[in-house]
């Protein structure tokens, strides 16, 4: 079609066809700048950005969208991917009780994550075991029990006098008598790492041989959390991660550090104090809120799902030769919706945040008015807007089933043909751009 020849004269003409590290360079900052804001490892984004930028480079661009949007698309994709690549449950033996091993720093929510992943279980109706070994602290073991009758989940603990290791051991051997699914052994962290806490550890690991070994890191923990799982992955192997206090600020980069420092998964997310605030980990929300250029981000994300290229093409020749009529309207019109509320789209649209809630809210009305119009035509009509605008008893007809008057049909008709003709000299334009009865 005309349209895609000028399309790609235009393209080649600015050198825009293909992406180059040129035309993504300023975009490219923007990524590193997000990665490191939201406390990615350093070495983590340089190796990350390093291999997105190496796949992405060369690639076509996609129409309608530039080369650094698309960028942002391709990093998103990469770290979705790499975050969630393999999104293993949590260990469930052949043989119960499947045991599960705590580890990680004092203060990152290892015991609460015990509590929280032991309600999660049984609401699957898993029954489990909880094992205090933290002898350290007298609370802790308080702690414990406290969570434990909350939940309604049994503790096995020896007070602070017993050995951890020991603990762990009869821990196992109550789980048995028990007969529950699941154990889930609480361990003692400590402010940093250290080699007395690293040994305990293993001690603990070595005697009870766990199914699954998740490493709780605080999200807060920043840049350190690389650190933190290169130790405890080197020392003790561990086999996934829970990651903590999602609620707060911290956008979340630790998961990254983890994943690709441990090549483990995250397998859960904490998003509160509460027993109930423990989430599956969902790799897509995490790199958009780790991104957080949320917006050109959610953006591309949504157009590329709803125009599929072909569907974009096909529309663009009907433009051109005039074909465009109520039918594709509507269809553009539920893309737009698809795509979230239309305050949710515009909001995403650089420059477009200045918009007042009443002026969204207007537009949002005037759609569904529009919609329900186009709704009261017949098919003929709506293929074939002209007979509207050349019947007034047809106008009438559409007014009254649609609760309108006929000033208001005729309006839209009017409207919709001056559209038309304006998409038709812009030659091509975003679908779903500038349509009539968005009364703005
Ligand atoms: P531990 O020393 O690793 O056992 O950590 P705790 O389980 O005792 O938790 C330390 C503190 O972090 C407590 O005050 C918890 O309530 C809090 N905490 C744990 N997980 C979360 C979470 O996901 N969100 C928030 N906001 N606080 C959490
Ligand atoms: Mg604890």
């Amino acid at each position: 079609a005309l349209a895609d020849k000028l399309d790609d004269a235009w393209k080649k003409l600015r050198g825009q066809d293909k992406i180059s590290k040129a035309n993504i360079q300023d975009t490219l900052k923007e990524v590193r700048r997000a990665l490191l804001s939201a406390d990615v490892n350093l070495q983590v984004v340089k190796a990350f950005i390093a291999d997105v930028e190496k796949k992405a480079l060369g690639e076509g661009v996609i129409s309608g969208v530039n080369p650094g949007q698309q960028f942002i698309k391709i990093v998103y994709d990469e770290l979705v991917k790499v975050m969630g690549e393999s999104n293993v449950p949590l260990a469930n033996a052949n043989e119960p009780p499947t045991v599960i091993l705590m580890a990680g720093l004092q203060g990152t929510g290892k015991t609460t994550a015990t509590a929280k992943l032991a309600l999660y279980l049984r609401k699957q109706e898993r029954s489990c075991l909880m094992v205090g070994t933290d002898i350290y602290r007298p609370a802790a073991i308080d702690q414990l029990l406290t969570l434990g009758n909350q939940i309604d989940v049994p503790v096995f603990e020896m007070g602070t006098d017993a050995d951890p290791v020991e603990i762990a051991r009869q821990g196992i051997a109550k789980a048995k008598e028990l007969g529950v699914d699941t154990v889930i052994v609480d361990t003692a962290g400590r402010l940093q790492i250290d080699d007395d806490m690293m040994g305990e550890l293993s001690r603990i690991k070595d005697t009870i041989e766990p199914d699954d070994t998740l490493l709780v890191v605080d999200a807060m923990t920043g840049q350190e959390a690389a650190n933190l799982t290169y130790a405890f992955h080197e020392q003790i192997g561990i086999t996934g991660a829970i990651l903590t206090k999602l609620d707060g600020d911290s956008r979340g980069g630790a998961a990254l550090s983890v994943r690709q420092i441990s090549g483990q998964p995250i397998k859960f997310v904490g998003v509160g104090e509460k027993v109930e605030a423990l989430e599956p980990f969902y790799p897509d929300r995490l790199a958009s809120r780790i991104l957080n250029m949320g917006d050109v981000l959610t953006l591309v994300e949504k157009a590329q799902e709803e125009f599929d290229l072909a569907d974009v093409e096909k529309m663009q020749s009907k433009i051109m030769e005039a074909k465009f009529d109520f039918n594709d309207f509507i269809k553009q019109m539920r893309l737009l919706k698809n795509m979230g509320s239309l305050g949710g789209v515009l909001k995403l649209i650089p420059g477009m945040g200045k918009i007042s809630g009443a002026d969204l809210a207007k537009g949002e009305t005037q759609l569904k008015r529009t919609e329900s119009m186009i709704n009261s035509m017949t098919k003929a009509e709506k293929a074939d807007p002209d007979l509207l605008a050349q019947s007034p008893s047809r106008r009438r007809r559409v007014a009254k089933g649609s609760g309108f008057e006929e000033k208001d049909i005729s309006k839209l008709v009017k409207d919709f043909t001056k559209m038309r003709s304006m998409m038709q000299n812009m030659g091509q334009g975003m679908p779903g751009m500038g349509m009539p009865g968005m009364g703005m």
